[in-house]
């Protein structure tokens, strides 16, 4: 019953996105086909919330060794359909291994609180909310699936999963695994389909009790508009536009050595890419000397080559976007290089914008494009760096632990890192402040967004 139009095409091409060839047809699921998977999701809800907390942790195990006998196949099938280099592939696979093997544990850690109150005890429960949507954007198909999948299914709820359009492969295998491993029917259904139709009526859908969402603001935006309806529960993951601020007194040779793999993982489709370089403007021409061979030596090309660092944009399409951002007569102070020929390729690209109301400087380009621009002091850099709509994640470069900790506080934004890139540990929450998004994902959080809150009087009268 959901009540987005079915007429679409029936199936789509994958397409490989280093070769431009299509290396596999998928059906597009209909509004009727997820009204279907919704039934199917609601009646495997009871028995799997009625498991026993050891049996459905059990059985989580089961899924993640099944995931890690199958890596490289994993890792492979995301080499050709996302066109990502292949170690960053493998790391992807053994990363979606290790989160539903943490939160294959979650059931059998005790929940709840026991709190005394007058008269009585109350006593909490985390209760499952039923059949969980988990919507996953193509930039990285596999974690940003577990990330949703694996807390939404300890916790007790069924899950469908909505994989992009352009990267349905590795979720379609990973749902084949799941029943494999033991994973009981109905219980994890993977539904490749497009987001207007097959996305819309999962959101819609009434049966639904709570959609997961990662991709794009404007999508995110209008997702929690049809969730405001029925008060369905919403948790974004949305899009960044972070910054990267290196101070005087930073190790300069490594900022500016890992200052690429800050923003150029992944091809820049990441929404944690810092795509804005703050430098402290006393240092900026010794940094931008640093930071020229270190973009230039990004080895771009063939996925499949262990060496590669960067692949391919994901389709012909978005490359048009990116390379919208830098036409003729662009402020580019150098660039990488990239492949010819076939393959969505778009090299490394440097740019120094004249202010921080430049285009590039402002919104998501989710490409391989940096813009550098020089600050005065802590409180500049702050100010430059909270100047957009996003607040995903930022680094912070310098030896004073007191500037670090200082500067790390007063950004806005929700993961930030000291002399590092690294934003997601699957230990740790993380998620987005203002237009990046609404809740937590990964870390002890995860599971509080997909349950509800119960409390229980129990009084300490016989008498009632
Ligand atoms: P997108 O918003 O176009 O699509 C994301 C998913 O939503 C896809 O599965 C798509 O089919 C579906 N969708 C589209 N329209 C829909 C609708 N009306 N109803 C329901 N579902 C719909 O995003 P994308 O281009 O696939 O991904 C890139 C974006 O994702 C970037 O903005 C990036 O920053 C963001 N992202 C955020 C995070 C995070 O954790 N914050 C992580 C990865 C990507």
């Amino acid at each position: 019953m959901a009540g987005a139009p079915s007429q679409q095409p029936t199936q789509q091409h994958v397409i490989d996105p280093a070769t431009e060839e299509a290396i596999a047809a998928v059906p597009l699921a209909s509004a009727e086909e997820v009204d279907a998977a919704v039934a199917r999701a609601r009646a495997a809800f009871p028995a799997w919330r009625a498991l026993a907390p050891g049996d459905r942790a059990r059985i989580l195990r089961a899924f993640a060794d099944r995931i890690d006998a199958h890596r490289a196949e994993l890792a492979d099938l995301e080499v050709r359909n996302a066109g990502h280099p292949v170690g960053q592939a493998r790391g992807e696979a053994a990363m979606v291994r290790d989160v539903f093997e943490y939160f294959a544990g979650a059931p059998e850690r005790p929940s709840g609180r026991q709190i005394p109150v007058p008269g009585g005890w109350s006593v909490t429960f985390a209760e499952p909310l039923g059949v969980v949507g988990v919507i996953v954007p193509w930039n990285f198909p596999m974690p940003i699936l577990s990330w949703g999948a694996a807390p939404a299914l300890a916790a007790g709820n069924t899950v469908i999963v909505k994989p992009a359009e352009l990267t349905p492969l590795t979720a379609i295998r990973l749902g084949e695994l799941a029943l494999e491993a033991g994973v009981p029917e109905g219980v994890l259904q993977v539904l490749p389909g497009t987001g207007p139709v097959a996305g819309e009526a999962l959101v819609r859908h009434p049966g639904v009790a709570k959609i997961a969402f990662t991709g794009s603001t404007a999508v995110g935006k209008r997702i929690m508009a049809l969730c405001a309806g029925d008060l369905k529960r919403v948790t974004l993951e949305l899009g960044g536009k972070s910054a990267n601020i290196v101070f005087a007194d930073a190790d300069l040779e490594k900022a500016a050595a890992t200052a690429p793999y800050g923003v150029f993982d992944n091809a820049g489709q990441d929404c944690c890419a810092r795509s804005r370089l703050l430098v402290q403007r006393s240092v900026f021409d010794r940094f931008m000397e640093l930071l020229e061979p270190a973009v230039k030596g990004v080895v771009v090309g063939d996925p499949h080559s262990p060496a590669t660092e960067m692949g391919p944009l994901i389709s012909a399409e978005h490359r048009e976007k990116v390379a919208s951002y830098v036409p003729d007569g662009a402020p580019v102070a150098f660039r990488g290089s990239a492949p010819s020929g076939r393959g969505f390729w778009f090299p490394p690209t440097v740019l120094t914008p004249s202010s921080a109301d430049d285009r590039a400087f402002t919104e998501e380009i989710f490409g391989p494009v940096v813009s550098v621009l020089p600050f005065e002091d802590e409180a500049d850099a702050v100010r430059i760096a909270d100047g957009t709509a996003f607040g995903l994640a930022g680094s912070v470069w310098t030896r004073d632990v007191g500037r670090a900790l200082r500067v790390s506080r007063a950004v806005t934004a929700g993961n930030l890192s000291v002399n590092s890139h690294s934003a997601v540990r699957y230990w740790t929450p993380f998620g987005g402040f203002k237009q990046s998004g609404i809740g937590r994902e990964l870390g002890p959080d995860a599971l509080d967004a997909f349950t509800d809150t119960k409390t229980v009087f129990i009084s300490d009268d016989s008498r009632g």
